[in-house]
């Protein structure tokens, strides 16, 4: 049994040595469940095209000036099987909500990856139907990623979120009921959004069937109805990724690129410091992901050398075995059952 994480006002707000101790206990717990290894994978973003319309987000479908696109099977395969970077794993295949692409380009795609690698299969595809999923799966995918965004259900509804929270709950639910590894997120420094709500977030974080989560800053997103807002802060954000860490010390954390558009330059070395163990190489072709904008046409883009450079510099270094490898391995563990989440008390 973990020991109890308390949740109050003080620590999500923590700074200075206060805050330092915080982020070295959740790198502390982060390495007592996984060494110095970080999961590496590869993600390619293969249609901007979606049918959701969140306001935290530049490829909503009301962005109407946004050049739409959906990448060929041929050439994304073309360009992982034979242009990838040696030191990713894992494959993640991300698109807005767009069930055509998952047809037409992902699962072609999921398949010849099956067919020709061994690398491990994420999507992050949407809510989509039972069907679908079960689709993906046959073809060979096995994490499903599915961010909650918010645990606020007025909330949820303001930000356009896709459906109701109550129903992506239920996604959420039903993929990890039909097998798949399931990892979600939420966003910090929304506009309006209060520390009881950030610890909400923590506490569905941890009644949810997940195996990893993220924490995201706010990014104000170009033609968006948030676009004049400030970006949300980045030591509440770590501070969410902290908690989070000490609350599972056995989920996989992403450090997400956002953090470096939060702090520039420093925002993503401390998001590894602060208990992160999966690292994201950006491999979507240049010319395709000038429209992938979540946020801003200036993202932030995590190459190779970038990422390798980030992790050798936190100490750290890029496993062995890939993630979906891990999860597999994990589950035929823990048949024993999954480990229990530490106590979490509300603010
Ligand atoms: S966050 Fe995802 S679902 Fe929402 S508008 Fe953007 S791409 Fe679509």
């Amino acid at each position: 049994m973990q020991e109890p994480v308390r949740l109050s006002a003080e620590l999500f707000q923590v700074r200075g040595r206060a805050q330092e101790l915080l982020h070295q206990k959740a790198s502390a717990a982060t390495q007592a469940s996984f060494g110095r290894k970080v999961f590496l994978r590869g993600v390619v973003e293969v249609s901007n095209y979606c049918r959701e319309n969140c306001a935290y987000c530049g490829m909503r479908r009301a962005n109407e000036g946004l050049h739409r696109f959906r990448a060929k099977v041929d050439q994304i395969a073309d360009l992982i099987l034979h242009h990838r970077p040696n030191s990713i794993t894992d494959i993640n295949i991300q698109t807005g909500e767009d069930p055509v692409a998952v047809r037409e380009v992902v699962l072609p795609l999921i398949k010849i990856l099956r067919r020709e690698t061994n690398l491990g299969v994420s999507v992050c595809l949407g809510s989509l139907n039972p069907k679908l999923y079960q689709e993906l799966q046959e073809a060979g995918a096995t994490t499903y990623i599915i961010k909650f965004e918010l645990a606020d259900a007025p909330m949820y509804e303001r930000m356009e979120s896709p459906g109701t929270l109550k129903e992506r709950i239920e996604h959420i639910r039903l993929l990890a009921q039909t097998g798949w590894n399931v990892s979600s997120g939420f966003i910090a420094g929304l506009p309006g959004q209060t520390i009881p709500m950030l610890a909400a977030n923590l506490e569905l974080a941890r009644q949810l069937p997940l195996a990893g989560c993220s924490v995201s800053p706010f990014i104000p997103g170009e033609a968006t109805p948030l676009s004049a807002e400030k970006t949300g802060d980045i030591d509440l954000t770590l501070n969410c990724m902290a908690l989070l860490r000490l609350m599972r010390p056995d989920w996989v954390i992403p450090a997400v690129s956002a953090l470096n558009l939060a702090e520039p330059a420093k925002g993503y070395r401390r998001g590894l410091r602060t208990g992160a163990n999966l690292v994201t190489i950006n491999m979507t072709p240049s010319e395709i992901r000038q429209d992938y904008v979540l946020y801003k046409r200036e993202r932030f883009i995590m190459t190779e050398e970038r990422i390798l450079s980030a992790i050798a510099a936190e100490g750290l270094s890029p496993a062995n075995q890939s993630l979906a490898a891990f999860y597999a391995e994990r589950e035929t563990r823990s048949n024993l059952g999954h480990a229990q989440p530490a106590e979490v008390t509300a603010v």
